[in-house]
């Protein structure tokens, strides 16, 4: 048996861990993980953590789900992988077919990468080469929001607006321009979140105006802007986006990688606002939070455009795990909880208890901005500590919590399979993480 201390020390050695400075490892140890099950992480000691966070925003229906276990094996033993450029497979077929279905009507074509940043990469390409293959090549240009963040490849970094990210390669980034985040803490004394997404929206259409002839795509996460801090905004900024971008000819990316698979409520966030975008990403919970995968979804006429004989008319875009089988069997199976267990209502008691519990940090004199949307809390907390965000990391795990601030900002995503007793004890042991703290 691997002990606690071993595996920590060997993985110091031998893992170059990401979002990470290592030498912070001395001050603020790694977590070693032996096991899940359920919303439960546990060490090697069988310590346990609720993991509120669902292992960076990609796990559904809790670690190690016998139902999404069973699946991955079942297709172990029929195909694990087999290239998708000239073959085909039922669990890619179905998977496209199926989501089909579920997203915002008349995105039926898919295409299939192995992560989010990769999504972000392709939906890129394919909108500028759009406009090429259409006679428009000028058309090269993006815009995301400030704030915005959408992977960290340099293609997927030219859209993210967050310096601390950026700013080492900004000489290798082409970078792209950012119009204001409809934010709704950045709304005036007074001024309805709506309001404020609208003036937003008004920025937008000046930059449309000056700009959509360079421009192929305005790239956005819809309703929540994650890594910005959890970030939520009125729908009503997606309905005028959706129609400043037809307007002025500039297709819009929706980047529901975060969002996605049920997350703000609804199985994709763009159906708050009733809208369709010209491509939409999914990712992190496709899979349940079991395996890398990502699907780019597109309309017919973004198809069509590449549909000649020519084959640089192509969408020549690859990787060697392209639709790969086990991951396209997880996502069924994900799928199939949704169905067979009504997971939106379901969320949506949820959702109304958790608000419930969570009155006593809501109405706390050191908590600001009280937000929610769907399956995502998140909150300011007035601390003294500059390293707030660390300390309460730390003193979370104490409280066998798996908390991960943004700077100020405590967020819970937690698994959907959350039950009332282990939403209570989220919030118990917050506010005592908070009481001392502050
Ligand atoms: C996580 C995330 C990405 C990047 O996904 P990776 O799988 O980490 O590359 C892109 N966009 C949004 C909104 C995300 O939250």
């Amino acid at each position: 048996m691997t002990s606690n201390t071993d595996l920590l020390r060997r993985s110091l050695d031998a893992v170059w861990h990401p979002c990470s400075q290592m030498k912070h490892y001395e001050r603020f140890p790694l977590v070693p993980i032996a096991r899940g099950e359920g919303v439960w992480l546990y060490d090697c000691n069988g310590k346990r953590y609720l993991d509120t966070v669902s292992s960076w925003w990609v796990n559904l229906f809790g670690h190690c789900n016998p139902r999404i276990n069973a699946a991955i094996a079942d297709q172990l033993g029929r195909l694990e992988h087999v290239m998708l450029a000239g073959f085909t497979h039922e669990p890619v077929v179905q998977l496209s077919e199926r989501l089909g279905a579920l997203a915002p009507a008349g995105l039926g074509h898919c295409f299939y990468g192995s992560d989010g940043a990769s999504a972000t990469e392709i939906a890129l390409k394919m909108s500028a080469h759009y406009w090429r293959n259409r006679g428009q090549a000028d058309k090269t240009r993006f815009i995301s929001l400030k704030n915005s963040y959408h992977g960290e490849t340099l293609g997927a970094l030219s859209v993210t607006d967050v310096a601390l990210f950026r700013d080492a390669y900004g000489a290798l980034i082409t970078q792209q321009a950012v119009v204001p985040s409809p934010d709704g803490r950045n709304a005036e004394a007074g001024e309805s979140a709506e309001a404020y997404a609208l003036r937003c929206a008004e920025q937008l259409e000046l930059h449309l105006q000056q700009h959509h002839a360079q421009l192929a795509a305005f790239i956005i996460e819809p309703l929540v802007q994650g890594a910005a801090g959890m970030a939520m905004y009125h729908p009503v900024y997606l309905r005028r986006a959706r129609e400043l971008c037809a307007q002025y000819e500039v297709h819009l990316i929706a980047d529901e990688i975060a969002v996605g698979m049920g997350r703000t409520g609804t199985m994709f966030a763009c159906e708050q606002a009733s809208i369709v975008p010209d491509f939409l990403l999914i990712s992190k919970g496709i899979t349940g939070g079991y395996l890398p995968l990502s699907i780019v979804m597109t309309s017919d006429p973004v198809y069509q455009a590449f549909y000649a004989d020519e084959t640089a008319r192509g969408f020549l875009h690859s990787h060697s795990y392209t639709g790969n089988p086990l991951a396209c069997r997880a996502a069924l199976a994900t799928l199939d909880i949704f169905a067979e267990d009504d997971v939106l209502r379901a969320n949506r008691d949820k959702t109304r208890e958790l608000n419930r519990l969570a009155a006593p940090l809501r109405e706390h004199p050191k908590v600001k901005h009280f937000r929610n949307t769907g399956m995502i809390w998140a909150f300011e907390v007035e601390s003294p500590h500059v390293d707030f965000a660390q300390r309460c990391f730390m003193l979370a795990l104490e409280h066998e919590l798996l908390l991960r601030p943004m700077g100020k900002t405590v967020y819970f995503m937690p698994p959907y399979v959350i039950d009332a007793a282990e939403m209570q004890l989220l919030v118990a042991r917050t506010l005592k993480i908070i009481e001392t703290l502050t």
